[in-house]
């Protein structure tokens, strides 16, 4: 992989599974010592730390709870001493809690809002902090620091039997837009990737079966099912220079799935 992150610090949440896992290595190997934070399964984030190590990186392993502030407060404060700044944020941590909206319990709503949004408006928040407080340094980018958001194609398209989810992601388009626009005269650059079908165990009934994999792909024009690698490279490509003119965007990463696959031969 190219090195367009060299000498960068970065700190990526949920970082020891699925997509987190595989951009955490991505910006590893482009060069960048990582924070790898976790939520539950500390073993994974330390392998995911010896990828990094190997690669020629720094890694450290935090683990926080992203919905509690005092939680993501201290593993700012844990990146800060290690590594000196921050200098990219991959706000990626998130979870599902799926039922018919007659039977989502209150608490079932909270969760997923509280992960998902919250806990991406938290850490936003240290991050533009810490960016804000430091500002540009030429020699390592030619922004302030950058905030890539993990999104989903469900900032844009409704998903039955997951209103909180759906809700916590249309709420991250806008939060987004909002902060890039907010923070954009301090040269930090906010972005979202929206991945589409991407194979982690999220959503491991879509694919684990021939039939289920069948049938997801006639939401897939692509026809392929999208692996946590491809979101790795767009998300070391989007925190580095090589896109210091994009602030404000959602990137899909979907192989089509928001092009109406189904209007594919309507008449
Ligand atoms: P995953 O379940 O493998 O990873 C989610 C990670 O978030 C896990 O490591 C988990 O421990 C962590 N996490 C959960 N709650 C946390 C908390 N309170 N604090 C810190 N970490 C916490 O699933 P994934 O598919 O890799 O999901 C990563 C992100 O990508 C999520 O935001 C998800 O919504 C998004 N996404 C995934 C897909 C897909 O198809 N897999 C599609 C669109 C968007």
């Amino acid at each position: 992989p190219l090195k367009i992150l060299t000498g960068q610090k970065a700190i990526v949440t949920g970082g020891s599974s699925g997509i987190g896992k595989a951009v955490a290595i991505a910006l590893g190997e482009a060069g960048a010592d990582v924070v790898v934070n976790y939520h539950s399964n500390e073993e994974e984030a330390n392998n995911v730390a010896q990828t990094i190590t190997s690669a020629g990186s720094q890694a450290l392993v935090v683990g926080a709870d992203v919905s509690q502030e005092d939680q993501v407060q201290s593993m700012f404060r844990q990146a800060i001493d290690k590594f000196g700044t921050v200098d990219i944020l991959v706000a990626n941590a998130g979870l599902q809690q799926d039922a018919p909206l007659d039977e989502m319990t209150l608490k079932q709503w909270e969760k997923v809002i509280s992960v998902n949004l919250t806990g991406q408006f938290l850490c936003a928040r240290e991050a533009v902090r810490e960016f804000k407080r430091r500002g540009v340094v030429e020699k390592v980018s030619c922004a302030a620091g950058k905030i890539i958001c993990m999104s989903s194609v469900h900032e844009i398209i409704p998903w039955a039997g997951h209103v909180n989810y759906a809700a916590s992601k249309g709420g991250i388009m806008q939060m987004m837009r909002t902060i890039a626009q907010e923070v954009a005269p301090f040269r930090i650059r906010v972005n979202s990737i929206c991945p589409g079908a991407i194979r982690t165990p999220i959503n491991s009934q879509a694919w684990n079966t021939q039939e289920a994999y069948n049938s997801l792909m006639k939401l897939v024009p692509y026809n392929r099912i999208g692996e946590p690698e491809d979101i790795g490279r767009a998300a070391a490509w989007l925190a580095s220079d090589q896109a210091d003119y994009i602030t404000g965007a959602s990137l899909l990463v979907d192989g089509g799935m928001c092009l109406y696959p189904g209007f594919a031969h309507g008449g």
